[in-house]
């Protein structure tokens, strides 16, 4: 008997023999797209401008705009192909409609490649040519991210009617094999489930399936009726576990349990996938109906890739490209080793791993009538070609729809057809040989391992926040690495969450003490602190101080100074890691607390726990960078170290809507910069104040070093900002009060020692302008988290949306159902996206901006309904808005959005920059011309370009603003520590007649901490 490899090479040659009688024309000389192919293929910089280029054509209406962007794109190119595309650049300027009528044509015709048809009647004749080639079909319906629920109803419906045309147009078609005929329905549709449900939220499946679920049933239901089958693709990880629990759930319902016309997608290239495929076959078995797996390697490679560096996620998918291979066939086993209950259908262009399927299944003794072999519509007709006249079953993908919501698609496809990695580029454009694509991949992986070099090895824990190889001319952020988001995907992890709340409640009405000098204090008076979601709920009492425990604090940190300010830098950084460490062994704890006592979202909370850990470990790397005595110049003869001393007594104000990151933050920078503290959280958020002083105090923090206090800012803020013994006030919170310290901290009083330091981060009225020619999938769900998310509670969030007259119809028509579709309510519940805001007087003051918008602008959209009970202000959205108006011009923080409309971009910039305030602002857009306008000109301290405008990350983006947005400080960045210092230089002249040393250190240590 021949081994399995020898089989596979023998079919493995088969298979090639019959695609050599049929070259590829995809990836031949002539014409456009294969022409554009085999730049993209030798030119990385070609590459991505051209799959740019066509990834925004289609939204271009005017000649002018499409040959605009074709010499913003091509324009500035260096290499090898420069002058070609110039002359089609002076060309296209000369002439453009004709220019842009060419490219339309040339870029529709490039998308007709892969898809099918417009419309199913346009699909039917592709179809009815495949069935004379003995080829099956499955359709999809390509279509625009689903923003809304309106547009989610849209794809059922139109799912539908393709059902019922595909059905009408194929009666009487039968099976191309002919042989186990009932397994495989003519009529296959592919479903996208992400495109049924617009607020799915991996956090919550349960409430993803019980809106799916319904949208689903009549689909089935109807597709049962005609005979038809239906396939659940899969899309990002994000969506995995929601889908598959999904299949599991309506199919085994009653009315579908013994329906078998029903299948799935398993993605080989995840890690996850063969426990999910098991999982999937015992259920198949206890459900005792047979379904079918569609196996693929998977189409979202780079995206997961990206996705889960960002986020500091375990990447979900392999590295190595040999690894999905050798995990597809070993996913091929586990179904053909089950073909007793499920279907296997092999999706892959891959000639070894179609061979491998086809050798294995003989091995198992299946007949080649009961599986079949699906490819991509446009992609390896050859193989297909090849795959029928060997007498097996061949299904193509097609994909249905607009060229526009198409786009998303033929991207994908150019970027797999022009992969490194991929087999067709392999085989078709480079000639490899059919010996080496026949390779086990088993053996590439083993030699992949073999050559891998060391530096890709995992680091150690310590390495991973101290990361590896970074030096001085590494950008500042890489000197750490930041710690991951928890990512709710997992069923774990939403389960440790639920816990935390149910922790968190069970620990409600605690009471906890003031720290001053390292003693608890308490106090008769105590500040109760509710939860807005549930105003009736006490989260904790903390104990309140007046004016005489602010001296006391004043006192206690005045007289630790000394000390602590001389300890070595490396002992206070390792107070902020001992501090992140804890930080993060009670991240779930914490996280509940804050969706209890500030109304955070889960996603939300857990953002602030991890930013709080970015801060103490960031400042900490920082401080071993900066405290050493550096020398300033090389100078024969004399030596002159610059070196820093802590201020003081720093005082520590924060806010409540970031109430652990916020407030630890300023906290380590002061500490590990040798400053004595007294932190005084915000009065809404005093549980989570306590919280932080309990961490520090368990890291080892000294009597007296970090004081807390808790109690009215009018009352002790206000004193000790006015203190003489006070040296440096951190403040991030409203405008008006900081404006008052900042006047306050201007006054010398008697016996000061120090001027007084403000470090002062205010509010915002931020902009996100959208332009003509931008994404509007991702400008407007991105536009919406940044007004909506955690209810419009972020110093960064969107307030102004600014659109140009040219895309104002199309845009608003998304937004307002975008906005219509979100969920409002309780944030205990996973997936709410809208909480309840702050507190009473929150409520109220927000209430009076709408109504002001109300007398001033126009109502375009407010929800409707909002939780009876809680501070909920429903979202809220206001057209013909004036950049004078007051609600364009002043504070709101709350779900209050503003659109304003204007003539053009210059106008855009002109409203975005005219407000009192420069904190963030966003930009969409797909010109570069435009993109390099808005980085120039947008009055910002944070300006984000296609992307929200909120979420910075430590180390990533130093955040922080100007005008009245701050005094231009930036939090979690590489000169934020400089705030809390007073730089010192101390010169030694070090010549003696005229011999002076030959070598001066670089660093010395000596006079860093004077011995007393
Ligand atoms: C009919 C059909 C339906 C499909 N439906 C879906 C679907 O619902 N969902 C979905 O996600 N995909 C789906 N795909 C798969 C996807 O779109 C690609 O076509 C497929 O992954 C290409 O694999 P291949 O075997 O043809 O080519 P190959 O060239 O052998 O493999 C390319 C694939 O290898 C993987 N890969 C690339 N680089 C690496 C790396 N460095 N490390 C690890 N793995 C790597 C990627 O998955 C890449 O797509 C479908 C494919 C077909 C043919």
């Amino acid at each position: 008997m021949r081994s399995l490899q020898s089989e596979i090479e023998q079919r493995g040659a088969r298979i090639f023999e019959l695609v050599d009688q049929y070259p590829e024309s995809l990836f031949s000389k002539a014409g456009f797209y294969q022409r554009m192919m085999a730049l993209s293929m030798r030119d990385e910089q070609f590459k991505v401008q051209m799959f740019r280029f066509v990834d925004v054509l289609p939204s271009l209406r005017k000649s002018g705009d499409i040959v605009q962007h074709l010499e913003e794109y091509f324009a500035g190119m260096h290499n090898g192909f420069a002058p070609v595309i110039q002359t089609g650049v002076r060309v296209a300027r000369f002439v453009p409609w004709i220019s842009a009528f060419i490219l339309r044509r040339n870029v529709s015709g490039m998308a007709r490649q892969f898809i099918a048809g417009k419309s199913c009647e346009d699909v039917m004749k592709t179809l009815r040519k495949r069935r004379a080639e003995k080829i099956g079909f499955t359709v999809d319906l390509l279509g625009e991210a689903v923003l809304s629920e309106s547009e989610a109803d849209e794809y059922a419906a139109r799912c539908l009617d393709l059902l019922e045309c595909l059905a009408r147009e194929t009666q009487g078609w039968t099976d191309p094999l002919g042989k186990d005929s009932e397994l495989f329905p003519v009529v296959n549709l592919s479903v996208k489930i992400s495109a049924l449900y617009s607020q799915m939220n991996p956090a919550d499946p349960t409430d993803a399936i019980a809106h799916l679920a319904p949208k689903l049933r009549p689909i089935l239901r109807r597709a049962r009726e005609l005979g038809a089958f239906i396939n659940f693709d899969m899309e990002s990880y994000a969506h995995k576990n929601i889908t598959l629990q999904l299949f599991k759930t309506t199919f085994g319902e009653g009315e579908f349990k013994d329906w078998p016309d029903a299948g799935i997608v398993i993605q080989a290239y995840l890690r996850d996938a063969e426990a999910d495929l098991r999982n999937l076959i015992d259920w198949g078995r206890a459900r005792g109906t047979r379904f079918t797996v569609r196996l693929v390697k998977g189409a979202y490679w780079d995206y997961e890739t990206i996705k889960s560096r960002q986020n500091g996620w375990n990447c979900p998918v392999y590295f190595q490209k040999p690894e999905s291979d050798v995990n597809f066939e070993a996913l091929s086993r586990v179904l053909l080793e089950n073909e007793s209950i499920v279907t296997a259908a092999f999706g892959s262009h891959n000639v070894r791993s179609i061979a491998h399927a086809q050798a294995l299944a003989e091995e198992l003794g299946i007949d080649r009538s009961c599986f079949e072999f699906q490819l991509l519509y446009g992609m390896a007709g050859p193989i297909k070609r090849a795959l029928v006249e060997m007498g097996y079953r061949v299904r193509e993908y097609c994909p249905v729809g607009e060229l526009l919501p198409g786009m998303s698609y033929l991207v994908r496809r150019l970027l797999e057809n022009t992969s490194n990695e991929g087999f067709l580029r392999a085989k078709f454009s480079e000639n490899v040989s059919a010996a080496e694509l026949l390779r086990d991949p088993k053996e590439l992986v083993r030699q992949n391992r073999a050559n891998l070099p060391k530096a890709t090895i995992p680091a150690t824990t310590e390495d991973r926040h101290h990361k590896n190889g970074a030096s001085i001319e590494s950008p500042p952020g890489d000197i750490y690495e930041n710690s991951p988001l928890v990512n709710f995907v997992y069923q774990e992890t939403q389960e440790k969450m639920r816990t935390a709340l149910r922790e968190a409640r069970n620990r409600f009405g605690e009471k906890y003490p003031l720290v001053i000098g390292g003693e608890k204090v308490w106090r008769d008076k105590l500040t109760p602190s509710v939860n807005p979601s549930a105003p009736k709920e006490i989260v904790g009492y903390v104990a309140e101080a007046g004016i005489p425990e602010a001296e006391r604090a004043v006192k206690a940190a005045r007289a630790a100074l000394d000390k602590w300010s001389r300890t070595p830098f490396e002992e206070r950084a390792r107070l902020l890691e001992g501090a992140a460490a804890i930080v993060d062994r009670r991240r779930y704890g914490l996280s509940a607390l804050e969706v209890f006592e500030v109304g955070k979202p889960w996603a939300e909370a857990d953002g602030d726990i991890r930013e709080a850990i970015d801060f103490c470990r960031f400042y900490a790397e920082r401080m071993r960078q900066i405290g050493r005595p550096r020398l300033t110049q090389h100078v024969p003869g004399e030596e002159s170290y610059q070196h820093y001393w802590p201020r003081g007594v720093a005082l520590v104000i924060a806010p409540w809507n970031f109430p652990i990151a916020i407030l630890c933050g300023m906290v380590s920078a002061a500490l590990v910069t040798g400053n004595t503290v007294i932190m005084k959280p915000s009065e809404q958020s005093i549980v989570c104040g306590a919280m932080l002083m309990q961490i520090f105090e368990e890291a080892g923090v000294p009597p007296g070093v970090l004081n807390f206090l808790s109690g009215p800012g009018s009352v002790i803020g206000a004193h000790l900002v006015d203190h003489k013994d006070v040296d440096l006030i951190a403040f991030t919170g409203s405008r008006e009060v900081g404006l008052r310290i900042w006047e306050s901290a201007g006054i010398t009083r008697p016996g000061q020692r120090e001027l007084k330091h403000v470090i002062c981060e205010m509010g915002g009225k931020n902009p996100v302008i959208i332009d003509s020619d931008a994404d509007l999938d991702e400008a407007i769900v991105d536009s919406i988290y940044s007004a909506f998310g955690y209810q419009g509670q972020k110093c960064s969030a969107l307030s102004r949306l600014i659109l140009l007259e040219e895309n104002y119809d199309r845009v608003m028509e998304r937004l307002l159902s975008a906005a219509g579709s979100l969920r409002v309510g309780n944030p205990e519940e996973p997936g709410m996206m809208v909480g309840p805001v702050i507190d009473e007087a929150a409520y109220k003051r927000i209430q009076e901006y709408i109504e002001i918008g109300k007398s001033e602008a126009t109502l375009a959209y407010q929800a409707k309904e909002v939780p009876p009970e809680g501070y909920f202000i429903p979202p809220t959205i206001f057209s013909g808005v004036k950049p004078n108006m007051r609600i364009a011009r002043e504070e709101i923080f709350g779900p209050v959005l503003s659109v304003i409309k204007v003539r053009d971009l210059d106008e855009a910039f002109e409203v975005a920059n005219g407000t009192d305030y420069a904190l963030t602002a966003g930009f969409f857009s797909r010109s570069p011309a435009d993109i390099d306008r808005a980085k120039a000109e947008i009055e910002a301290g944070n300006v984000y370009i296609n992307r929200s405008c909120t979420g910075a990350v430590v180390g990533r983006h130093p955040f922080g603003g100007f005008k009245m947005s701050g005094g231009g400080t930036k939090a979690g960045g590489a000169d934020y520590l400089l705030q809390f210092l007073l730089p010192r230089v101390v010169t030694e002249n070090v010549t003696r007649h005229g011999l002076a040393p030959e070598e001066t250190p670089e660093y010395r240590d000596e006079f860093l901490w004077p011995q007393r």
